[in-house]
């Protein structure tokens, strides 16, 4: 039987301080409870489907596939600001595949079991919060966001600890890589300019070629970096994503969303929105994430430093100044999105005062962020609560005229906006009752049609209980580390 993984692991060329080698733990009854098809396709891995025993028994870790070369990575991170040691507690990664289409993609194991880095921790999952990061990681893909992805979601038959006894799972994790800024915060710890600069390079060969090529490529890889970031993050805003837990190891590299802990997506439009429930004092509020995103691109030039120049202050200049302009980048990117929700095919500065003017009412009539949008965009924004602004025609008038002004047919406007605007994103209560089915009943159902629906977020839905904001959501807090 031939094996459809096809691993070629790079990552173990890096020197040794990066890694350790770490098989994971078995399990003592494995269960698949969500294989993504869609996905496996898209690697190369449909055949896994077929040998579902072979598949279940390898994504609990409990028989290692041919070409995999198990390890647990390095890293450190500022975690609310403070800097710590961390490294994969509970991760393992298998190797990397390299697709059909030549793309190298990391399989992880996440709840793999304990490793040199587990800390205090049990290196274990629980099913509805590995079951949670596939369907949002799941709805994130399909609302056109960079993002890690769930492979598959197996049950391991044994309990983990938490405030109480849970079903323990693992989550087969998909991404470009799991390089981190706290990878490089880790490497620069380490003081030895070789390993920092081996880290560098490798780096810039597996996600920015081109920066090999410039002038200094390590500057150019900052930058690249940091139009990555830029554009994310401008992403997560256009949707109302709160990824709540910024810390600088779980901002990836290659600018992917990771890390699926107490992120949530914001239903009532309020800049200061927080879930998590360990952010006491908001520092990863919806509208801090580009502030902190700033803050983890300082740490990560930091770390460059040593590479940039042999004169630390020559160095510390030839940062700077990309760095400065991060928001300016980031405006950019933004105002170009929120444009887009509104039909604007080529913002002009103009329209920044169009579109934080609707915050603003959105703000105070409690508009749901996503139904607002998507009213405007299908010609139903009588039924929003933004609607009742009392400036709120004034507003649409000059909105309009703005419309009326670009060379472009209301049809092709209107496209635009369906296709900017999703009819769906995976709401929080609707999230929880379907992980509440898996997690205390082992029924999938609520799970398996919620998963549908979000990943066609920008068709309506026949049923419209998915596109309608919870009655009240006061109090709905995510967790951490689940
Ligand atoms: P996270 O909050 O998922 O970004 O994880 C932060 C750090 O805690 C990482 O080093 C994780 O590997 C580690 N960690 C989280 N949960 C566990 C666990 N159950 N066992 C061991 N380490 C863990
Ligand atoms: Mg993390």
């Amino acid at each position: 039987m031939s094996s459809a993984w096809n691993f070629n692991n790079s990552y173990l060329d890096l020197p040794k301080i990066f890694y350790v080698q770490q098989a994971p733990t078995p399990v003592k009854q494995a269960k698949m409870v969500l294989f993504n098809t869609r996905l496996a396709e898209q690697l190369g891995l449909q055949s896994l489907a077929e040998q579902l025993a072979d598949t279940t028994q390898t994504l609990a870790g409990n028989i290692l596939p041919v070409g995999a070369c198990p390890i647990a990575q390095a890293y450190a991170g500022h975690q609310f600001g403070h800097f710590t040691m961390l490294g994969d507690g509970r991760a393992i990664l298998l190797g990397e595949h390299i697709t059909p289409a030549q793309m190298r993609v990391d399989i992880q194991l996440k709840g793999a079991g304990l490793t040199a880095f587990s800390r205090s921790g049990d290196g274990r999952a629980a099913l509805a919060p590995m079951l949670r990061e596939l369907i949002i990681s799941e709805a994130m893909a399909a609302l056109d966001i960079p993002t890690t992805r769930g492979l598959a979601v197996v049950a391991t038959g044994e309990a983990v600890y938490r405030t109480e006894p849970l079903k323990g799972a693992i989550l087969t994790r998909i991404a470009s890589s799991h390089i981190r800024v706290g990878t490089f915060e880790y490497a620069l710890m380490r003081n030895q300019k070789e390993d920092l600069q081996a880290l560098a390079d490798y780096t810039i060969q597996r996600h920015y070629p081109e920066a090999a090529q410039q002038e200094n490529p390590y500057l150019a890889l900052l930058i690249s970096v940091m139009h990555k970031q830029a554009d994310l993050i401008a992403r997560w805003m256009s949707v109302g994503f709160i990824h709540g837990v910024m810390n600088t190891d779980n901002m990836s590299i290659a600018g992917e969303t990771i890390d699926y802990g107490p992120c949530a997506f914001m239903n009532r439009y309020d800049p200061d929105t927080v879930f998590s429930s360990i952010d006491t004092r908001g520092r990863y509020a919806y509208a801090q994430q580009p502030k902190i995103a700033q803050w983890n691109l300082l740490r990560f030039a930091e770390t460059l430093l040593p590479l940039l120049d042999d004169d630390q202050q020559q160095a510390i200049a030839m940062a700077v100044e990309p760095l400065e302009k991060f928001p300016e980048i980031y405006e950019a990117a933004w105002l170009t999105r929120f444009a887009h929700k509104l039909g604007i095919q080529q913002p002009v500065a103009e329209d920044l005062s169009l579109i934080h003017q609707l915050l603003d009412m959105m703000y105070v009539t409690q508009a749901d962020f996503t139904n607002s949008f998507r009213a405007l965009a299908d010609n139903s924004i009588h039924q929003q609560a933004v609607f009742q602004h009392k400036e709120f025609e004034p507003w649409f008038a000059r909105w309009e005229q703005r419309l009326r002004q670009q060379s472009i047919t209301q049809a092709q406007i209107q496209q635009m906006m369906l296709q900017m605007n999703p009819a769906v994103i995976p709401r929080n209560h609707l999230v929880e009752e379907a992980l509440a089915a898996a997690q205390d009943h082992d029924d999938m159902h609520a799970f398996e049609a919620l998963l549908e629906v979000v990943r066609a977020p920008f068709t309506a839905p026949s049923n419209p209980k998915y596109s309608q904001p919870p009655s009240s959501e006061a109090g709905y807090r995510t967790f951490c580390g689940t």
